[in-house]
């Protein structure tokens, strides 16, 4: 019934707030959702793995690939630079897929500019303060990378209403920001506009 190109979903808000876990579980129970890797200049976290969670490049090859167009948004974030590639994104929206992107706020606003069709999803934690704590949990940066870190959040708070949609990130209660975030993503794929004339047709006249 649902015909063209597939829903691009935009999962932004706060680094902290908990878009990596929430989008790998959610990936999980979707398999059909495809995501899209971005590519960075900072350096791998223990863990992290080549074409899996980014495409680690130097500063010159991304500068290079920006030159050539090669993204669709990018943006220096605490002095490194993090791109979404725009070959995949294009490609696998042209071939019906929905598909995930999880930029700052920044880059989301920009996705939203050249696909203004693209589903903008805030992601926050019931407060403020528990940024702090999660980062602080995950031991990946130092202090004064966490500060700002923190500093960038409190600034990206001040996007939320361009956004489409607010998931709270409740501390301990992850299953229902998942619902949530899944719930979402259903309905979207039911609002009029994506039926095609010839799907409704067929509805309207047999
Ligand atoms: P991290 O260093 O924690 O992996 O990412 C830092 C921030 O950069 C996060 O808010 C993350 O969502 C964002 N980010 C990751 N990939 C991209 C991207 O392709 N474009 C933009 N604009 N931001 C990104």
């Amino acid at each position: 019934m649902i015909t063209g190109p597939g829903l691009l979903f935009v999962v932004s808000g706060p680094s902290g707030a908990g878009k990596d876990t929430l989008v790998e579980a959610l990936r999980a129970h979707l398999p059909r959702l495809r995501y899209s890797v971005s590519a960075t200049t900072r350096a791998p976290r223990p863990g992290e793995c080549e074409g899996e969670h980014y495409f680690f490049l130097t500063r010159e090859a991304f500068e290079a690939r920006r030159a050539h167009d090669g993204f669709l948004e990018w943006r220096e974030y605490n002095g490194q630079l993090y791109g979404t590639p725009r070959d995949y994104v294009e490609r696998t929206l042209a071939e019906g897929y929905d598909l995930i992107v999880k930029p700052e706020v920044h880059g989301a606003l920009a996705i939203k500019s050249a696909y203004p069709d693209a589903v903008l999803i805030f992601l926050v934690p019931d407060r403020f303060s528990h940024l702090r704590e999660r980062l602080l949990a995950r031991r990946t940066e130092t202090n004064e990378e966490i500060a700002r870190r923190l500093e960038i959040a409190r600034e990206e708070m001040r996007f939320i209403r361009n956004f489409d949609y607010l998931v709270i990130n409740e501390q301990g209660n992850s299953e229902t920001a998942m619902r949530d975030l899944g719930a979402i993503l259903h309905a979207e794929r039911f609002r009029i506009h994506r039926f095609g004339d010839e799907s409704l047709g067929t509805i309207v006249r047999t």
